[in-house]
């Protein structure tokens, strides 16, 4: 195939994910981000990266749980790629709930047997059952297990990802670059503006100007150190406000979230949603009482009206946005998608192809 230059605004989770793909094709690639090569302020920096299709599916349509379990196919790979294949873990998760909050539950599971066949690989478990799988959970009398659930460890996927993309030969990073228009091949910037066979917009929540029906969902996460607590996959408690999850990390370090607030503020987490949170996590295991608070952290998910995904294609250039509270369990699938509506990129594709295009 053609080497390609190809440019992409935006370095969080998609655009990554993005110009991982572009360079397995053999393509080069120049990443513009308003923030440093980090891209400290992105919302892939926050996630859980808990890859959750079923879990999802009580909130989210079907098409989600395809395009996830093609996710959690591509990820391993993915990963390969920056050499961090213990990134992916894929134990499963389980479903629970305390006593008062069963309905709730319930519910849930009546939902997903209702949108899904597949909801049959969901194993209902008891207190026993739950204890083979979790040892440490000890009070919780019902739950489910969910088998073919994955995680991807998004903090280490983003550090990771920064250091290879940096040191790419086939990578240019134009770091502190804010993008101000993308269209027909070229990316503009307040410094220059570049031109490329094809450019990419996966500014997440800074394309708002060119998509009027993003907005952005606040999240709260905390990051725990608790060492008397041993998880060894994401838990989610059924709770009356949020679905709350522990996502546990390396040395027992568990993420705890996420709160979901239809507002774009990026103040800090708020009273409320901090005792929530903390309540729910020491409820499930009271050695999160010695817990050590890491990290809170609040950022905002790109969502669209419909709270799908969207790829819309144009001359010479393509937008991947609106990947809500799915980005991790959607970017790769989305990202395969998106270049295989682009004939441009498939393996036959010859330079009169790019030309004919690029009219
Ligand atoms: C609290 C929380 C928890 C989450 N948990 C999960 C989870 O467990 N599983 C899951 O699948 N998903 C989760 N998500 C969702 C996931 O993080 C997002 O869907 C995903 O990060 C969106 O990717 P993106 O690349 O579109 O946006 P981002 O990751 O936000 O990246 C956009 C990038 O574009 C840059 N940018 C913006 N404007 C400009 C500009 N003008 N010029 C140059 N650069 C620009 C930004 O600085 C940023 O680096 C969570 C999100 C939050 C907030």
């Amino acid at each position: 195939m053609t080497q390609l230059t190809i440019g992409i605004a935006g370095a969080g989770l998609v655009g990554r994910v993005l110009a991982l793909k572009l360079l397995e094709l053999g393509h080069s690639v120049t990443l513009f981000e308003k923030d440093s090569p980090e891209a400290e302020n992105a919302a892939g920096q926050v996630a859980a990266g808990m890859l959750a299709p079923f879990a999802e599916l009580e909130t989210a349509e079907s098409a989600i749980f395809d395009t996830g379990l093609r996710s959690i196919q591509l990820w391993p790979k993915l990963l390969a790629q920056l050499s961090i294949p213990q990134a992916f873990q894929n134990q499963g998760s389980l479903v629970t709930a305390h006593t008062a909050d069963m309905p709730e539950l319930n519910h849930f599971m009546q939902q997903l047997k209702c949108k899904m066949t597949a909801a049959s690989e969901i194993q209902s478990l008891n207190q026993a059952q739950i204890q083979v799988l979790e040892p440490d959970l000890t009070h919780l009398t019902h739950g489910y297990f969910l088998p073919l659930e994955a995680q991807v460890n998004a903090q280490q996927f983003m550090d990771v990802s920064t250091r290879f993309l940096q040191n790419h030969p086939d990578v240019e990073w134009k770091p502190h670059q804010t993008v101000t228009e993308i269209a027909k091949g070229h990316i503009k910037t307040a410094k220059e503006t570049v031109g490329f066979d094809w450019v990419f917009d996966t500014r997440g929540l800074g394309a708002k100007a060119d998509m009027s029906d993003l907005r952005g969902v606040r999240g709260e996460v905390f990051w725990l150190d608790a060492p008397d607590v041993s998880l060894s996959r994401p838990i989610r408690l059924m709770h009356p406000r949020y679905r709350i999850y522990i996502v546990p990390r390396p040395n027992h370090r568990y993420v705890v979230g996420a709160t979901e607030i239809e507002s774009e503020d990026l103040s800090p987490m708020s009273v409320r949603s901090s005792l929530e949170l903390l309540s729910a996590v020491y409820s499930v295991h009271s050695g999160f009482g010695e817990a050590r608070i890491v990290k809170m952290l609040t950022q905002c998910r790109p969502a669209l009206k419909d709270n799908l995904p969207r790829i819309e294609h144009a001359t010479q250039t393509t937008r991947i946005n609106g990947l809500y509270r799915h980005g991790y369990l959607l970017a790769p699938a989305v990202v395969e998608q998106a270049l295989n509506e682009l004939s441009i990129f498939t393996p036959s594709a010859t330079e009169s192809d790019l030309k004919r295009k690029a009219i």
